[in-house]
């Protein structure tokens, strides 16, 4: 057992950190404020590779472990948690999926230009009556000669603006199946934007599907509720990450306010309300930063289980919801106003509890895990 990064990885982390400074600190508040997408940031992303973060060097990709790539995530969150959800889809639930499960021939048409940026991925699966019951799909597909056609609607899909290439699943003749779909497919619309509580720079949409025309050959291979639910489980420890990255930085910006805000002529970092604030959060945070890394090496390992995912994602949504509440506690009136980064994070991070399914969803699946030890079946 080992709980040492390697020089690689310490590496990458400083890499990341200084890309972090330097594209995304400087601009995240006015992003959000503006609701804009981090398009400069992810063109410079690009550049240095995280936009293939995972992939192999023969897609162009970096090649980087999953724990290099949660290190990643962690480190964009810090400073723009809309950039790293943006990139978490891209390469997660996008890219990682035609890596898996992709032709030869599809990953040589689309993993190159992902890597390099010039196209986005989007991952369409929740529906306006299919959202924590995605069996509950009624987009569907049927043949058409070499083609198929894809009738149905799409909610809440991240990236759905920005992006050049949607993964979306639909009901066929052989249960549920997945198409790459561009950007130009005839009877594609990217309809309207969707406001947000939070993540405002990340572009959710709503797709409609009517006749969309795709070659046959552009389905993705293998069962598709099979392929949701990896994408799915390694995007649990992405958004995990995420929620890390958020929390830290939420603990280390108030611990400074709390040495820097006088009241009964010493700072609050004096008062044990708020040390114990800081205390219970901090260990909450390194709990959460051990089930991270475990949770993706566990990826780099193929064994990761729906159970592990579930674990990781529940605790960190639950950790980041928690952290970022107390510590806007700790900044007092100045926390709840929008010209502070606090309330950004406080609004961001609200968001784990739901995208990558709800803390309800994952609850059940660990609970079923556990009755299923004493072979008692549960339902969601
Ligand atoms: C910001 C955001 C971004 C998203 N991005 C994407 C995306 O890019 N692509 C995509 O396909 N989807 C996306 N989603 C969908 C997301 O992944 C969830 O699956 C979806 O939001 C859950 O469906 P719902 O919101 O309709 O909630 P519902 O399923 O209607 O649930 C409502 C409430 O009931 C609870 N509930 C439902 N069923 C049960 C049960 N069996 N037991 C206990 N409680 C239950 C839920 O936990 C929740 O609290 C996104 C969602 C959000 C909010």
């Amino acid at each position: 057992m080992e709980f040492t990064f390697s020089e690689e990885q310490e590496m990458f982390r400083a890499m990341f950190r200084d890309f972090s400074e330097k594209e995304l600190a400087p601009k995240a508040e006015d992003l959000d404020h503006e609701e804009r997408p981090p398009m400069e940031a992810l063109r410079k992303a690009a550049q240095q590779g995280f936009l293939g973060a995972t992939l192999p060097e023969e897609y162009f990709g970096a090649e980087l472990d999953y724990v290099s790539y949660a290190l990643l995530i962690e480190t964009l969150a810090q400073d723009c948690m809309s950039t790293a959800v943006t990139l978490a889809t891209h390469v997660s639930l996008v890219a990682m999926s035609i890596l898996e499960h992709g032709s030869d021939a599809q990953k040589e048409e689309f993993l190159p230009l992902l890597a390099a940026g010039e196209m986005l991925g989007a991952f369409a699966l929740t529906e306006p009556e299919a959202g924590s019951d995605a069996q509950a799909v009624q987009t569907r597909v049927t043949a058409d000669g070499e083609d198929v056609l894809l009738n149905g609607v799409k909610t809440w899909v991240a990236n759905g603006e920005i992006a050049g290439l949607y993964l979306v699943f639909a009901r066929g003749e052989a249960g549920l199946e997945a198409y790459l779909v561009p950007r130009d497919a005839p009877g594609l619309t990217v309809g309207h934007r969707e406001p947000t509580l939070g993540l405002r720079s990340v572009t959710f949409n709503t797709l409609y599907l009517e006749d969309c025309r795709v070659p046959q050959a552009n389905r993705l291979g293998g069962d598709g509720w099979a392929m949701a639910a990896a994408a799915q489980d390694r995007m649990a420890v992405a958004l995990a990450a995420a929620g890390l990255g958020v929390s830290e930085r939420s603990i280390a910006e108030a611990a400074r306010y709390a040495t820097e805000r006088i009241q009964f002529r010493v700072p609050i970092a004096r008062k044990q309300a708020i040390q114990s604030y800081i205390a219970d959060v901090t260990a909450q945070v390194e709990a959460l930063r051990y089930l991270v890394y475990h949770a993706a090496w566990l990826v780099d390992q193929a064994q990761l289980r729906p159970f592990d995912a579930s674990v990781v994602k529940a605790f960190g949504a639950r950790v980041a919801r928690h952290v970022t509440n107390k510590m806007l506690q700790v900044f007092g009136g100045y926390g709840f106003m929008e010209d502070y980064p606090m309330a950004r994070k406080y609004r961001d991070a609200r968001a784990l509890g739901l995208i990558g399914g709800p803390t309800e969803l994952h609850d059940y699946r660990i609970a079923r895990r556990v009755f299923a030890d004493l072979d008692f079946e549960i339902r969601p």
